[in-house]
């Protein structure tokens, strides 16, 4: 079958590439190409969606619980990361967010403007997010430590044993159906038992958190320096739009 101009799963793919996934050419092609060969991996599935059967807060108790959090973030000197911070960074999204994305910590910009990915890196985190067909304000997203490591090096242990209890609070309120790791100080902060693995083992996999699907990729910084891995990725992000019953492109159209 061959779509026409105004078809919407090319037009779709145009917006895409405009926004930088230029590797989505492939699937504009099987697109064009009934004939076109499936894809050779097929991802593992999803854990079972224990989610359902949790108890869920409604949207005002997650506001004030998520409000409380922030207010308890921005007093808090717990840890040494409290003395070169400009502002804390304690994440923001829907309260009623079924998907969350966790990264390591605030760096410059984030520090400067007090919300969690606000430079580069998250300029090419909301494009991914767009580009799952969610809107960035319809995800949650948060970091391990809420403020600013020096010379935006990777938190200390004991600065991510410190902070980590605030994010689990934040899960624990939100109970969002699945949570998206970027990187591998995400991963071990929120995994400890996977902190001897590499992301690169472990990107791609579905993992368990508490009755919460996992999925870790990489983190959107190390993607502005090695843009050959947007396409493991999209792999990965592929995954969780399934998982969410979302048509990649290419697939369904
Ligand atoms: S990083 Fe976390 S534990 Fe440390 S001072 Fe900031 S909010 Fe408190």
């Amino acid at each position: 079958m061959t779509p026409s101009a105004d078809d919407p799963v090319r037009n779709q793919l145009r917006i895409w590439k405009t926004l930088g996934f230029g590797f989505l050419e492939k699937y504009e092609v099987k697109a064009q190409s009934a004939s076109a060969p499936a894809e050779a991996s097929t991802p593992a599935p999803p854990p079972a969606a224990t989610f359902d059967a949790k108890p869920s807060l409604a949207l005002e108790d997650r506001v004030t619980a998520l409000q409380a959090i922030a207010t308890e973030v921005a007093g808090c000197e717990k840890c040494r990361l409290c003395h070169g911070r400009t502002n804390t960074v304690p994440g923001e999204g829907d309260p009623m967010a079924e998907l969350m994305f966790i990264g390591e910590g605030p760096g410059f910009n984030e520090d400067q403007q007090g919300r969690p990915f606000v430079g580069k890196a998250g300029d090419l985190l909301t494009k991914i997010i767009e580009a799952m067909q969610f809107k960035r304000s319809e995800v949650f997203i948060g970091n391990v430590v809420k403020c600013r490591p020096p010379q935006n090096r990777q938190p200390e242990p004991d600065e991510m044993e410190t902070c980590l209890p605030y994010l689990h609070r934040q899960i624990e309120i939100l109970q969002p159906k699945a949570i998206v790791l970027l990187g591998r100080t995400a991963l071990m902060g929120l995994m400890p038992d996977l902190r001897d693995k590499s992301m690169t083992a472990a990107r791609g996999r579905w993992l368990d958190f508490h009755g919460i699907s996992v999925m870790p990729t990489y983190h959107p910084a190390y993607l502005l320096r090695n843009a050959s891995a947007k396409r493991l990725v999209w792999e990965d992000m592929k995954q969780v739009m399934a998982f969410f019953g979302r048509t990649p492109p290419g697939k369904g159209g």
